[in-house]
Order: C-alpha cells, then sequence, then structure tokens
C-alpha cells in the first residue's frame, strides 16, 4: 500500500472536499522536491526487494487452509525478535525489516538495509530472503506458515479465514461485500480507502474473469455461489443488474487486488535523469516479467483462464465515477470526461531517444498542471486523481518538508513502474521501482528473477538499450501477459533493433573519457568501472540521428517470450545475452559467475517453457487432483493439498522438476550470512 500515517481518516463525503486541497499541495511539495533536488548527483546504486507472504493457518484433520487474520499479533512478535537481534548484532549490521500489508493474513519484508550493485550482495539476496521466511515462520503459531503465494485460491469462499468472532462482525454499509467481509482488510488505512473507492464510484468494484472452461463446466457458467437475490443491503442488487457477467468469475471487493502477494523491486540512480531513463527502460520489461513469473490462475475457489493479478488490481481500485468510465453523459460541463485506470504509463525520459510518438496513448490532464509540470506529464497524469484518503491532522502541511500530499496521490496510483521523488530530508536519491512480478513460491525463484532484472536495469545503461516501443504495445502485452499460459504460447511485442541508440557511439565514448583506445568489447579495469559506476551518461544526439527515425512502426515485431529472452535471428540477441553481455565487463570469480549462471540458466529455462510457470504448474496441480471433477471448482480439500505441496516443494521436502532445477534445495537450508552488512 505505501500510505501508512496515523490519525483520523475522512469520510469520503468530508474527504472530497479536500480533493483540490491535497492536489495543489502535492503538486507544491512535489515542485519544492523537484526545485532542489533535480540537481543531485552521484547516488550510487542502491537497490532492495519486497517480499509479500500470506499466513496459511493448516487443520491437517479437516483438510483446510485458511488465511489467519494475525498480522498485527504476529508483526508485533517478529518486530520485537528483529529488536532483540539487532541489539545483540554489531554496528554495522542490519536486520530485515516486516511491514503490515493491505490484508490482514499478510506479511511484507525486506532487507535490513539496501543493497549496492556488487556482486557479492548480488549473491547474498536469496539467502537474506530466506533468513527472512524463517525469521516469520519462527514466529507464526506450530499450525501457521508463511506462503508466497499471489493469489489465495480460495479468498472469498465462505469460511476461509481463521478467528470466526472477527469474521462474522456485522459489515458497515460502507463496505459490504458478497465476498469479503470488513475485518479481512481492516488496516488502518485499507479500509476507508476501500470505502472511499466504493462511494467514489457509486458502486462496489465490479472486477470480472473469464472462467476457465472445464469439460464438465456448465455452459453458460452463471456462478450459483453469487447470493443474487440477496437484499440486505442497497449495493446487493448490483450483480444481478449487470456487474457479474456470465461465463466470469465475479470479485466484488478491493481485497481481491490490493490482497495479492508480489515481488517488488525498488533501483535509486545516480540523477534525475538517470532515474527518467531507467523508468523507461523497464517499462516494456513490466508485462513479460508479469507473464514469466504468473502465479495466479485461482479465484474465489475457480479455475479461471488467466494466470495474473494484474486486471485485478486495476479493477480494485477502480474509483472511477460512472461519468469517468464513459457510461453516463456527462451532465454539467467539465473538463475531467472519460478516464483511464489507475495503471495507465506515460514514457518520461527527457532524451531524444524518447520519441513523441511512443507516447501513443490519449491521455486526460487538467488544465491547471500543464504549466507547473511542463517537464513531466507523468506527474500530471498522476495528479488527475483525487485522494483516496484523507486525515484530518495532516490537512496542512509544510510543503517544503513534507510530501505526504504527493505521496497520497502518487501511492494511490497503481502502475507496473513507480518513480519514487527523494523524500524531503533523507539522504535517499531519486528512485525507480518495478513492481510487476508475482511472487514466487520460493526463494531461490524469487533471487533469480531480482538478479536477472537488476542486472538487466544495468545492462540498459552499459549499453545503453532502446527499448521503446508505443506504450499502446505495452499496454497490449500487459493483457496478453495474463492470459493463460502466456509465456508458452502468446507473442509479445518488443524492440527489433535495441542498439538503435548507437551502441559503436556509445562504446566509443565510453573508451574516449577512459582514454582507451581497443573498441573490441566494453572490458575496462576495476579503476574505469569505478568511474563509470553509475554515471554513464545518456547518449549524445548523433549527427546523423535523425537516420533512425523510421516510422515507428517499423521498430518492433510480435515475438515469443523465447525469442526476447534468448535471441532471434541475427540482429536481436535476447534479454539474457544481454546480461551476459553486461556480465562480461565485470571481473568476475568463478564460483560467484557459476552461482549467476544458476540463476540465469533458470530464467532461461523458464523462458523457453522448459519450466512451468507456477500459473501452470498450479494448473495441473489442480486439474490432475483425485478429487477434481473437471467443473473449474478448486475444492477445500484441492487447496489445502495444494498449499501442503507448495510448503513441501519450498522446504525441499518434495521435489517439483518440472518447475525448479534438479538441484534445488529446500529454503529452510543455508540460510548462513543472512544480514546485510554496511561498510
Ligand atoms: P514501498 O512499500 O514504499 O514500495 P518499502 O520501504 O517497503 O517501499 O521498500 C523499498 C525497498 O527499497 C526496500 O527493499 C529497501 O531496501 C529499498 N531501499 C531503501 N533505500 C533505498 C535506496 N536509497 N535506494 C534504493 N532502494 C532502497
Ligand atoms: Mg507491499
Ligand atoms: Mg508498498
Ligand atoms: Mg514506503
Ligand atoms: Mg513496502
Ligand atoms: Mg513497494
Amino acid at each position: 500500500m505505501g500510505l501508512l500515517y496515523l490519525g483520523t481518516p475522512l469520510v469520503w463525503d468530508e474527504a472530497k472536499k479536500y480533493a483540490d486541497h491535497v492536489r495543489s499541495h502535492g503538486i507544491t511539495q512535489f515542485l519544492h522536491i523537484w526545485d532542489r533536488l533535480k540537481d543531485r548527483q552521484g547516488d550510487e546504486l542502491l537497490w532492495g526487494d519486497e517480499i509479500e507472504y500470506m499466513v496459511v493457518s493448516f487443520d491437517a484433520k479437516e483438510k483446510n487452509a485458511k488465511l489467519s487474520l494475525r498480522q498485527q499479533e504476529i508483526l508485533e512478535k517478529i518486530n520485537s525478535a528483529v529488536d532483540d537481534i539487532s541489539a545483540g548484532a554489531p554496528n554495522n549490521v542490519c536486520v530485515p525489516k516486516f511491514h503490515p500489508e493491505y490484508g490482514r493474513y499478510m506479511l511484507e519484508s525486506t532487507p535490513g538495509a539496501p543493497y549496492t550493485g556488487s556482486i557479492p550482495d548480488l549473491l547474498s539476496v536469496e539467502n537474506n530472503m530466506r533468513y527472512r521466511r524463517n525469521l516469520a515462520r519462527k514466529h507464526l503459531n506450530p499450525n501457521e506458515i508463511p506462503i508466497t503465494i499471489t493469489s489465495f485460491p480460495r479468498l472469498g469462499v465462505p469460511g476461509n479465514l481463521r478467528n470466526p468472532s472477527m469474521i462474522h462482525a456485522t459489515p458497515s454499509p460502507a463496505t459490504v461485500y458478497f465476498y469479503q467481509k470488513k475485518s479481512q482488510t481492516r488496516t488502518h488505512v485499507s479500509r476507508p480507502c476501500t470505502a472511499n473507492i466504493r462511494r467514489r464510484r457509486g458502486s462496489k468494484v465490479a472486477i470480472n474473469l473469464p472462467i476457465y472452461f472445464d469439460e464438465k463446466t456448465p455452459r453458460p457458467f452463471i456462478d450459483p455461489t453469487i447470493p443474487w437475490d440477496r437484499a440486505i443491503y442497497p449495493e446487493d442488487s448490483e450483480a444481478k443488474r449487470g456487474a457479474a457477467l456470465p461465463d466470469h468469475i465475479y470479485l466484488d471487493a478491493m481485497g481481491f487486488g490490493m490482497g495479492c502477494c508480489c515481488l517488488q523491486l525498488t533501483f535509486q540512480a545516480c540523477n534525475v535523469a538517470d532515474a527518467r531513463r531507467m523508468y523507461d527502460g523497464l517499462i516494456p520489461i513490466g508485462p513479460l516479467l508479469l507473464a514469466l513469473t504468473a502465479a495466479s490462475p485461482i479465484w474465489r475457489g475457480y479455475l479461471a483462464d488467466v494466470d495474473c493479478r494484474w486486471n485485478v488490481i486495476a479493477g480494485s481500485v477502480d474509483d472511477r465515477t460512472e461519468e469517468e468510465r464513459g457510461l453516463k453523459p456527462i451532465e454539467r460541463k467539465q473538463f475531467r470526461t472519460e478516464v483511464s485506470l489507475r495503471q495507465r504509463h506515460l514514457y518520461i525520459s527527457d532524451d531524444w531517444v524518447n520519441r513523441p510518438e511512443y507516447n501513443d496513448n490519449p491521455i486526460t490532464l487538467r488544465r491547471e498542471h500543464l504549466q507547473p509540470f511542463a517537464h513531466t506529464r507523468h506527474i500530471s497524469h498522476l495528479f488527475i486523481r483525487d485522494p483516496l484518503v484523507v486525515f484530518s491532522e495532516t490537512i496542512d502541511q509544510d510543503d517544503t518538508s513534507s510530501s505526504d500530499h504527493f505521496e497520497n496521490i502518487q501511492s494511490t496510483n497503481w502502475q507496473t513502474l513507480r518513480f519514487k521523488p527523494p523524500p524531503p530530508n533523507s539522504p535517499i536519491g531519486w528512485r525507480v521501482e518495478f513492481r510487476s512480478m508475482e511472487v514466487q513460491m520460493t526463494d531461490f525463484e524469487n533471487a533469480a528473477f531480482a538478479v536477472f532484472v537488476v542486472l538487466l536495469s544495468r545492462a540498459i545503461f552499459a549499453f545503453n538499450l532502446n527499448f521503446y516501443i508505443p506504450i499502446s504495445k505495452v499496454d497490449e502485452n500487459m493483457a496478453r501477459a495474463q492470459q493463460r499460459d502466456a509465456s508458452a504460447s502468446k507473442k509479445f511485442f518488443f524492440k527489433k533493433d535495441v542498439y538503435a541508440t548507437g551502441r559503436s557511439a556509445t562504446i566509443e565514448r565510453c573508451n574516449q573519457s577512459f582514454g582507451r583506445q581497443n573498441t573490441s568489447a566494453m572490458k575496462c579495469t576495476a579503476e574505469e568501472r569505478q568511474k563509470m559506476k553509475n554515471c554513464f551518461p545518456p547518449p549524445p544526439l548523433p549527427e546523423n540521428g535523425f537516420a533512425y527515425r523510421g516510422p515507428v512502426e517499423d521498430e518492433y515485431e510480435e515475438m515469443t517470450m523465447k525469442e526476447i529472452m534468448n535471441g532471434k535471428g541475427d540482429n536481436f540477441p535476447g534479454l539474457l545475452a544481454l546480461v551476459d553481455a553486461y556480465l562480461e565487463t565485470l571481473e568476475i570469480e568463478l564460483r560467484d559467475m557459476e552461482k549467476i549462471q544458476q540463476y540465469l540458466d533458470f530464467v532461461r529455462r523458464r523462458s523457453d517453457g522448459r519450466l512451468l510457470t507456477p500459473a501452470t504448474w498450479i494448473r495441473n496441480f489442480v486439474t490432475s487432483h483425485p478429487d477434481y471433477r473437471k467443473d473449474s471448482v478448486v475444492s477445500q480439500t484441492i487447496n489445502y493439498d495444494l498449499l501442503v505441496a507448495v510448503d513441501e516443494i519450498e522446504r525441499g521436502v518434495r521435489r517439483a522438476p518440472d518447475l525448479l532445477p534438479a538441484d534445488y534445495r529446500g529454503g529452510d537450508k543455508d540460510t548462513r550470512d543472512p544480514l546485510i552488512f554496511i561498510f
């Protein structure tokens, strides 16, 4: 979530009175940061991951696995253990951190301090993740396990939570859902956020995921578990009036999206221009990594025809009014007409390689924001939104020292990439957060994808890679990435010539600036590398720069995941080869290189279909379960057996050769050197 203040949240009718106030002060706050820090230079590459867990409570007698709503108690326990460990640890050691997340069954952990870009740091990631998982595990009840699964298969099926006294609390009219009780998500900010989205929108959120039709799934599929005729609350009739579609799984609460777990990475860039380049470079990568990490094929007890959570999140936070959704004619003359979901991107780099044609989606901006944000339409695009949560205590802020109003709007735009400005009065620099990945069931996989994306982000700078394709094609890739079996069977738009910014010009420049004549490879001495580190200049505008500017449509084509990752023809090397080329520019000890190659080899096997995505593996587990009736239903027993299997695989007790490398060892082994050392 991101918003974690203490205070009194206003109800929507009150909060909306402050929308303009929050927006205008948020803008002022951003502009203060911008004016102060736009020239800030030389921040080093620091980065870190975030992993989210679901606490699952197992009942072996009943063969039932439910979500445990003990977040608060558990966090208190873990964090007091973390304090004890910290107190006994040397000064240069930072112990991993745990944070609350939207759902009361969720935990989030991060390393105690960010990593540097060094190889030893890169190789400590997996151990750090394992240490965190085991720390959580140690502070749960004996029948509870922290599971890294993206969507809980039976979330929203009655009876799938522990602690019945809380579940049966009477729902308040602001948060009445068929499938989720307010108690599930009753954290300080999540509840008002949920209620205010619903109030602004004028109805419950309505997410419809296509059902996976198996041999015995009824056609048409009209979900018998929807209480179609319930009439306790006014919202109850929405399902019947068209909110719930036939042949779909209907999800009517924000918690279905916000209650998912993901794997996020945050990178610091050396200055704002580099942060903008990194942001743009990673935008086309977002959908690919979503497809590669796909892990959520089951929703509310049914197999879906999608493998990922992303559209569920988009629908979960769809606070647009009927007018904004284009469902109702606009009554009074207003500047805001149909607007996109809170997920839409813009490229933001001010490099010449960022052609205006790439931002080809129509977007709505507020006229009064055009001037202040002339340099960054991205920010004005975020600021068409109303704030969703306003706290009475923090309405008036000192805009020179606070960024809370800015963060309020920023953190409720749920995009695959987030551009994070430096917080006021902190040593932290300009950062970019990569947010599309689904969390993997083991930390080996989580570490492998983290390592891959970190190295790719480095390669983007080292070789001035150009991944720009029209943003509408990125959106199309996002839609394809979520479809069933997308990684193995769909094609994605990608750049044909990733060196389009002029690789040779880049290498020459590198050699010039470091006084080297040999242009055969980008090998540099350690000292040279130190100079280059994180501060590689953007490509100069070539004299014949406009030679590259043919029609945008000629710059990209559709490729399979295997081709995008492993190369196609003579001109496109594939992302894994780019990462390898980057590694070649470093001096890496053989043993370290072997470990990195294990991760990259795993990513390669996932990308060419030799290993399954977690989504496909989960789907196969269900459809081959003896209790499965070929009707798309994931029963209590199947759910239980699945989650037991996930835990056993993670611990290395059960083999899954179609999912993991043959030599995978359990996550509870090998946790030496778990802490982060700051030098
Ligand atoms: P949020 O929930 O707002 O996305 P978190 O604080 O939970 O952010 O996690 C941010 C991640 O960024 C953590 O992994 C943390 O280690 C990492 N991080 C912290 N400081 C920096 C920094 N200066 N540069 C890059 N990453 C950082
Ligand atoms: Mg989180
Ligand atoms: Mg967060
Ligand atoms: Mg934060
Ligand atoms: Mg976080
Ligand atoms: Mg985050």
